[in-house]
Formats: C-alpha cells, structure tokens, sequence
C-alpha cells in the first residue's frame, strides 16, 4: 500500500484519530482587546442573507465578518513590523500548513500563576526528555486556558494593571525563532504572547522575534489535552486572504491510537 492509502484505510479504521482543535466561531468567541490609544479587531458576527423565506425561499446562507485575528487563527509574519517584508497568509507554503506537533504542559503552573512565562529551560528540559522539537513543525503550550474560552472576562482575565494571560519569555522568545528548528508556536490564549507582554522589552516579543523569523503563529488552540507530548501531525487552514496578515482557521490534528 502506499503511504496515502496506508493513511486513509488507518482513518477509516481509528488507527488515526482526527482531533479539532478549532474553538467554535460566534459572537460569543471571545476577542483581544488593546487599551487605548491602539484599535481594537471586530468580533466574529453574521448577517442572514436568506433563511428559506421570501428573501431566497429553497437556501439558507449569511454573510459574515470578523477581524483577520479572531478566534483560532494564524499568524502571518507580515502582522509584525519586523516581518513586515515576509509572506502575508496568503503567500504562506501550503508545506508550512502540515507538520509535525508536540506539546508542552504547563497547565498546572499556569493554574496558580496566570502571569507564568515559558522559559528556554522548560523546553530544553522538555528536549532531555522527548528528544528536540521537531524541524518545520510546531511546539504547542498546553496553558490550560483553553477551560476558560467560552467567556471573554475570563479569557482575557484583566484586572487594572491589563490582562493576565501564560506566555514566553523574552528569552524563549528569541530561542525559538533564532534556535529552535520549529516553524511555529501555538497558544490556547488570545494571543502567542502573554498579558503583560507590553510591559516587556521589547514588547510583545513572540510576535516580534518569531513573525521577524518567518515564523508563524497559532492562538486559541482547543484540546491540546487530547494530543500526545509527541507525534500528532498539525494540519492548519488559514484563509488565502490576499494582503492578509492572518486568518481564522480550521486546526486539525491526526493522532495515531
Ligand atoms: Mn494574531
């Protein structure tokens, strides 16, 4: 058989599982939200066009709109002034879009400290023990957030002194985008980089370091609990939008039972 028909008769028999690891998209999907003076993105929101009535009487359709951020979506390095010269999403190699995934688990850490930054010693500690991230694949931190998606309050978790969220380092940061032989970095939080993440020098500095890096960015991921610490393979989709600096996307990963 061959590696394709291999794939399809282990799907077909759950040899390969396929796990959505896409949050729900609706009004309700919670947004990030910049203090001012910085705008901020739109929400997800529909609008019927028809719905079996007058208006078109045999099809129901809406249209919709959303910022490009929104939801599970991806990051084009083309988002970050210091991509600003690489692809936007729809110039990414559809190569990029399929590879390999493991996951690092700091949920508990994140439980009693929800300002908790991965450090490069998390990860190679975590290297020592599954072996080095994988080339052209995705390293995906399991922060437990993913629990608290279904209600922006407590998403964003913002007090007076801004949001309080997991994130990386800015040392992480630079390792993962210079070091590191993955292509990307996936978060179940609103965003790849932390709350407090303005505060830091320099600011913001997952976006800045790893979208500088040709590298990509994932947010809002769900049941990264369901995955093994290695050896999903990470299918995202984000929309070919022209000039687009990222999409919402369908993320799908095969898992093998
Ligand atoms: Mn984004």
């Amino acid at each position: 058989m061959s590696v394709l028909s291999d794939l399809t008769a282990a799907l077909a028999d759950g040899r390969v599982d396929v796990i959505d690891l896409t949050a729900p998209l609706s009004n309700r999907t919670p947004i990030l939200h910049l203090p001012p003076p910085f705008a901020n993105t739109q929400g997800f929101a529909l609008q019927e066009i028809s719905n079996y009535d007058d208006r078109g009487p045999a099809w129901y359709w809406n249209n919709f709109s959303a910022g490009e951020h929104v939801g599970t979506h991806f990051d084009a390095p083309v988002h970050w002034i210091s991509g600003r010269d690489g692809p936007d999403v729809s110039e990414v190699p559809p190569q990029h879009l399929i590879g390999p995934a493991v996951v690092i688990d700091k949920s508990k850490e994140c439980a009693e400290n929800p300002d908790f930054l991965l450090q490069v010693k998390d990860v190679q500690d975590w290297q020592q023990q599954h072996g080095v991230l994988p080339r052209d694949g995705w390293l995906l931190f399991r922060s437990g957030w993913d629990s608290r998606a279904h209600d922006q309050a407590a998403f964003l978790n913002a007090n007076e002194t801004g949001s309080h969220t997991p994130g990386v380092s800015v040392e992480l940061a630079q390792w993962l985008a210079n070091e590191a032989p993955v292509i990307g970095f996936g978060v179940e939080t609103v965003g790849t980089d932390a709350g407090a993440a303005h505060t830091f020098e320099p600011a913001f500095p997952c976006h800045s370091f790893l979208l500088g890096a040709r590298k990509y960015g994932l947010t809002q991921l769900a049941n990264l609990s369901k995955l093994p610490t290695t050896g999903a393979v990470l299918i995202a989709s984000p929309l070919p939008i022209v000039r687009g600096s990222g999409s919402p996307a369908r993320v799908l990963a095969l898992v093998a039972r």
